[in-house]
């Protein structure tokens, strides 16, 4: 690009030039004025001179006595600076003040002669071969009754005209050089009080667009100039404020974004990311700055979100879907998209929002299973008994040893329905009370909880010849609803007696650690192998559902201990080896 002058540059040769020009015409124009002025002097002092000498003359020539005519020329041209010449009207020279006549050319060509020959004054300037310089000559016509007979001619060598012509010439060059130092000093000034406010101008106007908008424009003296440091100054204010607003509005939109739980990501329709928010960052396991102006196919590794992009960029349609993620393991994300325009309503991309749904779909499955599992468990108890009480009607009932083994057979049935409700109520009770954090707790002796459990169990234990041995130090305490870690304490002396074999051991014993007391049952029972034991707490849940079934149980037992513990802050773990026995703890923090 061509490199830009500063003002004062241009304007100051400008002026300097126009200055110059000026000068030059006005120095030229008063030295050919002056020229003439000095020319026309020389002519009229030649013509008065001539006329002084015309009647002196005139009288030799008309009377005839030409041959005087020449001395006469001499004896005044010796007085005087002027050449005489004295000519007749055919141009022969017959008196001259510096030369011999008799040796002159005819001077009748000369135009000079010529004009005075026609009865006029003559009057020329050149160059003389006779004298070897430039002379003015001026040529009066000598008459008799209007009839020339011959020319009276006095020149003069133009050398001191042009010698004094020259040296004004000089004074006024000198002049002139001196007039156009000031002037070019005063261009400089006049050139640098233009552009002295622009230069300020400009460097607050880089200022401006630096953004540093503080800075103020000093009013200039002019009025043009003023009014733009004005309007210069009023801008300032305005884009402060604008800007000012224009920020708090982002910071208030990515406080929105970034206080949002969805993942929110800004996409253009060439499917770049225009902004995204740290939830949608940490649900693709990313950062937002490294996936910021690029493509989501580069940074998400998904066809299904690839192609909802796609769809909703070309449809410009709002749309909603569950896709799954595998990226550091499997997530159900709730993906719905919005057209994204700008300020002209132009469609510009799509707006979509991610919302990780894993734990509400698990928790929707979950809630399905558990209707299915419960409407499966009440059913086979009430198909046996109405099968039952429909043969007892049709004729069992007569009967009285048949009646009486279906009516224990009904009994039993019964009894696991009631116990299914039972323990389904007091899982929905525990549960509630979590939720709204009404479990009552109080401090309570560790041992006292244990050897009621063992108590409410002995009888089970004594039917297997089970011994139970406790190890607990009477000194342990915990801060607990002493009932419902009773019932959890007793769902695993009911579970290690049921799944263990006649006269073994089952051992319940106290430990501490630095943030918990544990409670820990263990037994050398069947054991349960290791695929089973993610699953072991789930409600209905159970290893071997027939043995279950057969030993009286619902499959509710392990999912009320941890839901109590649950309510206790506490956990519930489980080691267990096939074939070797099992060992349940309960772990509650220390008060
Ligand atoms: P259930 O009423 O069937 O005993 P639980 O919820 O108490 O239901 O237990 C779930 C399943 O865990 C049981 O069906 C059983 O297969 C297994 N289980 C629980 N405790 C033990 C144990 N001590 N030894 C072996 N298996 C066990």
């Amino acid at each position: 690009m061509k490199k830009k002058k500063r003002l004062i540059w241009q304007l100051y040769p400008s002026y300097l030039l126009i200055i110059l020009i000026s000068l030059g015409a006005v120095s030229g124009y008063a030295s050919s004025a002056l020229r003439h002025f000095f020319l026309n002097r020389t002519a009229a002092d030649l013509k008065t001179q001539s006329q002084l000498l015309e009647k002196q003359i005139a009288r030799r020539l008309f009377s005839q006595d030409i041959a005087s005519v020449d001395p006469v020329c001499k004896e005044i041209g010796a007085s005087v600076l002027t050449r005489i010449t004295v000519m007749l009207s055919n141009g022969r020279v017959v008196g001259d003040s510096e030369k011999n006549p008799g040796n002159m050319e005819n001077h009748g060509d000369r135009p000079e002669v010529i004009r005075a020959a026609a009865g006029q004054v003559g009057t020329a300037i050149r160059y003389s071969r006779t004298l070897e310089q430039r002379m003015m000559y001026v040529a009066l016509p000598l008459k008799i009754n209007d009839s020339v007979k011959g020319v009276l001619r006095t020149s003069i060598p133009l050398m001191s005209v042009d010698e004094e012509l020259k040296s004004v010439q000089i004074r006024i060059a000198f002049g002139g050089c001196l007039i156009a130092f000031l002037a070019s000093g005063i261009c400089l000034y006049v050139s640098r009080r233009i552009s002295h406010p622009i230069e300020e101008m400009k460097q607050v106007a880089e200022h401006f667009a630096k953004g540093e908008l503080e800075h103020r424009l000093a009013a200039p003296n002019t009025k043009e100039m003023a009014g733009l440091a004005d309007a210069m100054n009023q801008m300032a204010v305005q884009l402060r404020e604008r800007i000012e607003t224009v920020i708090s509005q982002r910071n208030e939109y990515e406080a929105v974004l970034s206080s949002m739980v969805e993942g929110v990501i800004a996409i253009d329709m060439e499917e770049r990311i225009l902004s995204i928010n740290h939830a949608a960052a940490n649900i693709l396991k990313n950062s937002s700055h490294e996936m910021k102006g690029r493509t989501i196919q580069e940074v998400v590794r998904n066809r299904e979100l690839h192609a909802f992009v796609e769809e909703t960029l070309s449809s410009g349609q709002t749309a909603e879907r569950d896709i799954v993620l595998r990226q550091n393991g499997e997530r159900i994300l709730n993906i719905r998209s919005a057209p994204l325009c700008n300020a002209n309503e132009k469609r510009i991309g799509t707006l979509v929002v991610l919302d990780d749904v894993t734990h509400l779909r698990h928790l929707e499955e979950v809630r399905r299973d558990f209707v299915a599992n419960v409407s499966h468990e009440i059913r086979t108890p009430l198909t046996a008994i109405k099968g039952f009480v429909e043969t007892l009607q049709n004729g069992a009932v007569d009967n009285p040893e048949e009646a009486e083994r279906f009516l224990a057979i009904i009994e039993k049935h019964v009894n696991r329905l009631a116990a299914i409700i039972e323990e389904l109520l007091l899982l929905s009770k525990i549960e509630r009370e979590d939720e709204i954090r009404q479990i009552q707790l109080e401090e309570g002796s560790v041992e006292e909880v244990i050897r009621a459990s063992v108590q409410a169990c002995q009888a089970k234990a004594e039917e297997k010849n089970i011994r139970i041995d406790i190890s607990c130090e009477d000194t342990f305490s915990a801060k607990a609803d002493l009932p419902l870690l009773e019932q959890a304490v007793v769902n695993l002396l009911d579970n290690a007696i049921k799944y263990s074999r006649e006269n073994s051991v089952v051992r319940v014993e106290t430990a501490l650690s630095d943030s918990e007391i544990i409670i820990k049952v263990q037994d050398h029972g069947m054991g349960i192998s290791k695929q089973h034991l993610p699953r072991l707490f789930e409600r209905f849940y159970r290893v071997d559902k027939a043995r279950s079934c057969k030993l009286g149980g619902t499959g509710l037992g392990l999912a009320i201990v941890k839901h109590i513990t649950q309510a206790h802050d506490g956990r519930v773990t489980v080691e267990s080896a096939l074939g070797k026995g099992s060992t349940f703890a309960i772990h509650l923090p220390r008060g």
